[in-house]
């Protein structure tokens, strides 16, 4: 039996006006497990003129922070309370194994709305006593009603990452989930209807991206923020459909994350947070390790215990609590992916196709630096395994992308450390670690990885018009 997941305007569940629907396939079981309304035009403006209402006249910009703060605790506490189902949406629309879902994207999407409610409430502004004798301080006003795009790799958490600053912040938001992941959008909606925010506040419309609902929230007048997390090309397209309107864009793009392994590393760490890095939900991480640089001195033993441990990674049903790698999101992505392995240069040291639209952990080695699956990304379970000589050499490989949003470093040596994260060109680098965050650091690419950044005071500035009151006294 399938389940009905519809749009959310105005603090109500719809369908479409001409009730217009698409299916949502379980990756792994091949079969429709969810009946979506499918939104265009018209439930985009529908959604927008909601929050617009909302914005314009209804109580959530002009609530106090700490009155709105409470209800986005509310929020969180009802997505730990309903975080098995939230669970359950995710993995099965694009084969997240649960384990994941349940023990990191779940507890971070509360973690979200926690982190920016109490953000917003403590948040100070700058005041500057001029010389003159007059005052200037800063007040960080709502910028309205945001439009939040996203991908379907981390949905219910990369949702919330806009969403909770939107909302603290005072905004009215208007949430188009991916197509291939559109249950735990709704579910969202509901639990904020259910938290006590007022209608309008939080909107979701469901549909696809050009000539759909997400194009037409990126050509409307009455948006005042487009937060866009997915792929660069679109990047380009919503920016190009911004520019008529001049609204603001922040893009948090594709990557090509390099991971830079030297002799002096601790290997059994660098062993680790590679395998993290490129195998986390089956590599469809935008700030995926996938291509690994390794000093030749120790080639040749971490690529023994590195192609080891992407072995014994357990691959199958995401269902099975054990499962660390399910299968690619939808057909379409696994036919992506395996086309980069048809026609791969170099050696396959392992990995491959796997049972239905599964890739196993697949390692390239003596892959051409121009090889496609070497530059372009690939956002499945493949790494490239490719040796250097000198630091010099390791920063000019890692440097060679269009891509910036991200690098690892393996070393014992502290100051090559902080010499080779100045020289990287990344939006984030990880020394010894990966995938650790703080919510109140940057976070976005340079280049083709995006524009801007998100996260703490970087959300703050994207997500309010920040004035500056000047008072002769
Ligand atoms: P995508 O660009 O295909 O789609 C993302 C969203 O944009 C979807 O909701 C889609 O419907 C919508 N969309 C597509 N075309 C549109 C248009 N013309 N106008 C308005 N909306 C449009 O990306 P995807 O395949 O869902 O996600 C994977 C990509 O996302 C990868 O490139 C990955 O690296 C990137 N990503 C980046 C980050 C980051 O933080 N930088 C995080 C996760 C994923």
């Amino acid at each position: 039996m399938t389940i009905r997941f519809g749009h959310v305007i105005d603090g109500e569940e719809r369908d479409s006006t001409n009730a217009s629907q698409f299916e949502s396939v379980d990756p792994w079981t091949q079969q429709i497990w969810a009946e979506v309304a499918l939104g265009g035009a018209d439930e985009a403006a529908q959604a927008v003129a909601a929050a617009r209402r909302a914005f314009d006249s209804g109580p959530w910009p002009r609530m106090g922070r700490d009155e709105r703060g409470a209800l986005l605790h509310r929020l969180a506490d009802l997505i730990e309370e309903n975080a098995d189902e939230l669970a359950l949406a995710d993995s099965r629309d694009m084969g997240k194994p649960i384990a994941d879902a349940l023990g990191k994207d779940v507890p971070r999407s509360a973690q979200n709305f926690r982190f920016f409610a109490d953000h917003a409430r403590l948040s100070p502004s700058e005041a500057y006593p001029m010389d003159s004798g007059h005052h200037a301080y800063t007040r960080f006003e709502p910028a309205g009603v945001v439009a939040a795009i996203a991908p379907w790799n981390f949905p219910l958490m990369l949702e919330t990452w806009k969403i909770a600053p939107a909302l603290a912040w005072g905004n009215t938001v208007v949430l188009k989930p991916a197509e291939d992941t559109p249950a735990s959008a709704t579910l969202l909606a509901r639990l904020a209807l259910q938290a006590g925010l007022p209608a309008g506040v939080l909107n979701v419309v469901h549909g696809y991206g050009p000539d759909s609902a997400g194009q037409a929230l990126t050509l409307d007048s009455r948006v005042d923020r487009i937060t866009f997390t997915g792929e660069s090309g679109t990047g380009r397209a919503i920016t190009a459909a911004a520019s008529a309107n001049l609204t603001p864009v922040s893009l948090e793009l594709g990557g090509k994350g390099a991971n830079l392994v030297f002799a002096d590393a601790d290997l059994d760490a660098a062993v680790h947070w590679s395998i993290q890095a490129i195998f986390t939900n089956a590599g469809q991480v935008c700030l995926a390790g996938s291509r690994l640089y390794v000093e030749r001195a120790v080639l040749e033993e971490f690529t023994t215990r590195f192609v080891r441990a992407a072995e014994s990674l357990p691959l199958g049903a995401p269902s099975d609590p054990a499962t660390r790698i399910g299968p690619l999101a939808s057909e379409k992505h696994w036919r992506k992916v395996t086309g980069y392995l048809d026609v791969a240069e170099g050696r396959m040291l392992t990995g491959g196709r796997g049972k239905g639209w599964a890739v196993r952990p697949t390692v390239l080695a003596d892959v051409p630096d121009n090889a496609p699956v070497q530059r372009e990304e690939v956002f499945g379970p493949v790494v490239t395994i490719t040796p250097f000589d000198t630091e010099d050499e390791a920063v000019r490989l890692a440097n060679g992308t269009r891509y910036g949003l991200n690098a690892m470093l393996f070393t014992e040596n502290l100051r090559r450390a902080h010499r080779v994260s100045a020289a990287l060109r990344a939006g984030t680098v990880w020394t010894n670690c990966f995938f650790v965050r703080d919510l109140r650091a940057p976070f976005g690419g340079v280049g083709d990885s995006g524009w801007g950044r998100e996260g703490g005071n970087f959300s703050r500035e994207f997500f309010t018009e920040p004035k500056a009151c000047v008072m002769d006294a």
